[in-house]
C-alpha cells in the first residue's frame, strides 16, 4: 500500500510535530493531560519495574501506589529491552495485563494506521510505564523511498501519537530494520533516534509460542534489544513464558531510553544493542571486507556503516542477526490485519 500527502500538508504536520517536540522539551516532562497526569516522556519511559521497592507504607498521606517504582538504571543491572512492534492490535490489551503482572516494561513501536480506534490502549501503555516509538505510518520499507516520502510516513504517525497522548516520542524504528543515510536524515531532523535489534525471535514466521519463548530466553544477552510482534497472538501467549525464563536469568525489564541512557540518544543515530558495536552472534559467516563504505566515511548513522567500519561487508540488519539469510520482511509479515 502507498501513502502519500500533499507536500502542504506534510508541511503542516512537521510543523505540528516539531512544535510539540520543542513544548515537550521545554517541559520538560513530556505528555500532561492525556495521561491523567503521568509524568513520563513517550521516549524516556521513566518508571521501572521490579515489583519490590513499590509500596510506600509509611508514608502517613494516603498517596496513591506508584504504578511503577524507580526508573532501571541498567549500569547497575543486568538489563534487557522487550519490543512490541505494528501494534496496537487485537492482543495488546490482554499483553498488557501481562506485562502488569510482573511489573515489566517494554518499548511500543507503533504503526500510525493502527492507532485509531484504539487510543486508549496506547495511552495505557503510557500510563503504565512503557515507552512508544514511531514505525511509521503505513509500514514501507523506507530505504526505498524518496525523503519526502519518509518525512511523511514519520510525521503522519508522530503526530497520531501526539495527538492521542499529548506528548512526542523520541524513538523510531524503521520497518524491516531497513535504513540508509537518507533515512538518517530524516529521522535527524524529526528528533528521532532509529532503534532496531540484536536479537529477533522471528515470532513473525514461527507461530508457536514454545519457540519464541525459547528464542528469547536462550538468546538474550545483558544489553540485548529483542524484537517481537503483538499483532501474533501467539507471541503475546509466549510472553507469560519469556518474563519467567528471563527473569529466572536474572535480566531486569527495561525500556529501550532506560537500556540505553548511560549514552546520549542522539537523533538520527542508529542503536541496536546497549553496548558497542559487536559481531553478530548469530550470523553465519560475515563476509570480510577491507573497504569501509564511501557513504560510510561520517557517522555510523546506520548499522551497514557502522559494520562496515568493522570490515564487514554492508548487508542489512536482518540478515545479520537471522540463523538463516532471510529476505527483508522479516520484522513483520506483519501487515496487520486492520487498516
Ligand atoms: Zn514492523
Amino acid at each position: 500500500m502507498r501513502f502519500a500527502i500533499p507536500a502542504g500538508r506534510a508541511r503542516l504536520w512537521a510543523a505540528a510535530v516539531a512544535g510539540v517536540l520543542v513544548l515537550g522539551w521545554l517541559s520538560g516532562v513530556g505528555p500532561v493531560g492525556a495521561n491523567g497526569g503521568q509524568a513520563s516522556t513517550l521516549a524516556s519511559g521513566r518508571s521501572a519495574i521490579p515489583a519490590s521497592g513499590h509500596g510506600r507504607g509509611h508514608t502517613a498521606r494516603r498517596k496513591p501506589v506508584a504504578k511503577h517504582p524507580e526508573p532501571v538504571d541498567c549500569r547497575a543491572v543486568k538489563c534487557v529491552a522487550l519490543t512490541f512492534d505494528d501494534g496496537p492490535g487485537p492482543y495488546t490489551t490482554k499483553l498488557l495485563g501481562m506485562l502488569a503482572a510482573r511489573h515489566a516494561r517494554v518499548t511500543f513501536f507503533l504503526i500510525g494506521g493502527n492507532i485509531q480506534g484504539r487510543e486508549a490502549i496506547v495511552r495505557k501503555e503510557l500510563a503504565e510505564g512503557h515507552a512508544i516509538g514511531d514505525h511509521t505510518w503505513s509500514h514501507p520499507d523506507l530505504s526505498t523511498l524518496p525523503k519526502q516520502a519518509v518525512r511523511a510516513q514519520l510525521t503522519r504517525t508522530l503526530t497520531e501519537i501526539a495527538k492521542v497522548t499529548g506528548g512526542p516520542t523520541r524513538l523510531m524504528r524503521p520497518p524491516y530494520g531497513a535504513t540508509d543515510r537518507s533515512v538518517g536524515t530524516v529521522a535527524r531532523t524529526l528528533g528521532l533516534s532509529q532503534i532496531t535489534w540484536s536479537v529477533d525471535t522471528d515470532d513473525w514466521r514461527d507461530r508457536n509460542s514454545a519457540i519464541v519463548a525459547q528464542r528469547a530466553i536462550t538468546r538474550a544477552r545483558r544489553g540485548d534489544i529483542i524484537l517481537m510482534h503483538d499483532i501474533h497472538p501467539t507471541t503475546v501467549n509466549a510472553v507469560p513464558r519469556i518474563l519467567r525464563g528471563l527473569a529466572k536469568r536474572g535480566f531486569t525489564f527495561a525500556t529501550v531510553p532506560e537500556l540505553l541512557a548511560a549514552r546520549p540518544l542522539r537523533p538520527g543515530t542508529l542503536y541496536f544493542h546497549e553496548g558497542p558495536i559487536k559481531t553478530p552472534r548469530t550470523a553465519r559467516s560475515p563476509k570480510r571486507t577491507t573497504a569501509t563504505s564511501r557513504s560510510c566515511t561520517r557517522a555510523a548513522h546506520s548499522l551497514r556503516c557502522a559494520l562496515a567500519k568493522r570490515g564487514f561487508a554492508p548487508v542489512r540488519v536482518p540478515e545479520q542477526f537471522a540463523p538463516q539469510p532471510l529476505k527483508p520482511g522479516n520484522d513483520q509479515t506483519a501487515q496487520p490485519a486492520q487498516p
